[in-house]
């Protein structure tokens, strides 16, 4: 291959693995070692290293890089595959050999706990990583986790993590928009930066991270926004800060709750409970409402149009849920903005909860974690406003 690995650092591998035949899809359960990752703290290569490492840094951070698949995981069959490809079949620990300017930052470890496209994610596999990831942030010889995540429900993981998680210590989740077999991947770079943030002494207490495209996000307000640019990810309020040329920079910080300051411990948590998400259109089937009732749905979150209007023939269903007990959380379909409670609908009268302004499906997170303390409505709307 004539390409330098600098440029494009991963596809050699994707290349060789291809050949060999090792892009499987098989869930693996292992720990490795990434190659070149010495446990000296004092390397001279991390010394003169230019400007790789947060200047305060007196030695280097030891992460743990968990793997869960998606496209940082992913392989096309040829170069200008930026869109189409298989995600989730490269393994973690080749993804880490193949970024070797990482063992310059930290010493890292892989952890291959799932092979998937994120859109698999289901709340068993979310409580499974969030109690690895807490056990792996109990160990003193780990300082931060990293995370690499397909970017299609990151968005949901990360906040979970942000509510759950019971540690100061750093933790990042990261994917790319690319395959390593790319023109143009963004998974090398994206991973390193993941690498340095979560190895940045400045990343402590501000809750899970969420880290692409030269951007740290909080997990609590970032939500993927276009379904092929490397440019997806945003948050309505700006990032927290940039990563640029190895260093991690922050401009301002989560306003709301998160990890050691809230309420739940990923821990202590076995199951979530079933909330379903029911999207707002117009000639929407009311029929809809109640198949998520039949379902087990313990709570609907409405992804109301506008400000979480209802449409006629969806109140009175909604209703009659209710009055089985199941919570009615409004939310918007706009993609941002408050839901005004007593707005568009008279919550009040109809014992219904709204979101403050957290998108369906980072409501349907918070809701199901509230639900695990408490099925009182006001107490639910307190929850729903306070993170
Ligand atoms: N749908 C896949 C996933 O979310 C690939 C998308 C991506 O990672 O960018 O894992």
């Amino acid at each position: 291959m004539a390409r330098t690995t600098t440029l494009h650092p991963v596809r050699p591998i994707a290349a060789l693995l291809l050949c060999a035949g090792l892009l499987t899809g098989a869930a693996h359960a292992q720990t490795v070692v990434a190659p070149a990752a010495p446990a000296a703290t004092t390397a001279p290569e991390a010394a003169t290293a230019p400007a790789a490492t947060a200047p305060s840094q007196v030695r280097k951070a030891n992460i743990v890089i968990v793997g869960t698949g998606g496209t940082i995981a992913g392989a096309g069959a040829s170069a200008i595959n930026t869109a189409a490809y298989q995600s989730a079949v490269v393994p973690v620990d080749k993804i880490i050999a193949s970024v070797p300017e990482i063992s310059k930052v930290a010493n890292v470890k892989g952890e291959q706990i799932f092979q998937i496209g994120s859109e698999s994610f289901n709340n068993e596999r979310l409580l499974k990583l969030g109690k690895r990831v807490s056990e792996l942030l109990k160990q003193p010889d780990v300082d931060g986790v990293v995370i690499t995540h397909g970017t299609d429900t990151i968005e949901e993981t990360a906040y979970f993590l942000n509510l759950t998680l019971k540690s100061d210590k750093p933790v990042v989740v990261v994917g790319s928009m690319r395959p390593g077999t790319a023109l143009g991947a963004d998974g090398a770079l994206n991973l390193y930066d993941a690498v340095l943030v979560a190895s940045s002494p400045e990343s402590k207490g501000k809750g899970t991270l969420v880290v692409l495209n030269d951007e740290i996000h909080t997990g609590r307000d970032v939500t993927k926004s276009n379904t092929f640019k490397t440019e997806t990810f945003r948050s309505p309020f700006g990032p927290l800060g940039y990563v640029v040329e190895g260093r991690t920079l922050y401009y301002r910080l989560p306003a709301r709750p998160h990890t050691t300051a809230t309420e739940w411990d990923i821990d202590r948590i076995d199951r979530l409970p079933e909330v379903a998400i029911v999207y707002a259109y117009g000639n929407a089937n009311p029929g809809s409402v109640d198949a998520a009732v039949r379902n087990g749905a313990k709570a609907i979150v409405y992804a109301g149009t506008g400000n979480g209007s209802v449409g006629e023939y969806m109140v009175e269903p909604l209703k009659a849920a209710r009055a089985k007990g199941v919570q009615i959380v409004r939310a918007s379909r706009t993609g941002s903005g408050v839901v005004i409670r007593n707005g568009e609908q008279p919550d009040d009268k109809y014992d219904w909860v709204v979101v403050d302004d957290q998108l369906p499906q980072k409501a349907r997170i918070l809701t199901a974690l509230a639900l695990t303390k408490t099925n009182d409505t006001r107490e639910l709307q307190k929850i729903l406003w306070k993170y």
